[in-house]
């Protein structure tokens, strides 16, 4: 457990208990989001193993009650996450086109999202291993390939 994700693990119940009474409190999620976005050029999955307050809740919490099995293998295999990331993606902007503009409904959708994907989170860590989720987490696997193609322009 890092001094970092000891503070960034507050965050979490701020935006998935916080959000519901007050929804603008989403917007958190994508202030956090536009940032791993940028920082995962520079430094791929940074955010995940030290910033991630999901990320940091599953470390520092449900490592405790994880019953530490193998993580299925089909998590790992490329199509699989994509599914998962088409799907959630998909998911996000159907509800986003749905908001009507309405900012307080938009940060609602924000909040509602993080809390379906946390309940998942808690679910495969308990079954499997407590980062289970982060194996297909959409997030990690954008801020994965983003990294990869920040490497590759550094090094060209
Ligand atoms: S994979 Fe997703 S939930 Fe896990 S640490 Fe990264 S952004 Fe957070």
């Amino acid at each position: 457990m890092k001094k970092s994700q000891l503070i960034m693990v507050w965050l979490l119940p701020i935006i998935v208990i916080g959000g519901l009474f007050i929804p603008i409190l989403g917007y958190l999620v994508v202030a956090m989001m536009a940032f791993f976005l940028i920082l995962s050029f520079f430094k791929g999955r940074y955010w995940c193993w030290n910033l991630c307050p999901r990320g940091s809740f599953l470390d520092i919490v449900l490592s405790k009650m994880s019953r530490n099995k193998s993580v299925p293998r089909i998590f790992t295999v490329q199509w699989f996450r994509w599914l998962i990331f088409v799907l959630l993606i998909g998911f996000l902007i159907f509800r986003v086109g749905n908001t009507g503009g309405n900012l307080i409904v938009l940060g609602a959708v924000f909040v509602t999202m993080c809390l379906i994907t946390t309940i998942i989170s808690i679910v495969l860590g308990t079954a499997t291993k407590h980062r289970a989720w982060c194996v297909v987490c959409p997030m990690g696997l954008l801020q994965e390939k983003i990294g990869k193609t920040g490497n590759k322009k550094g090094k060209g």
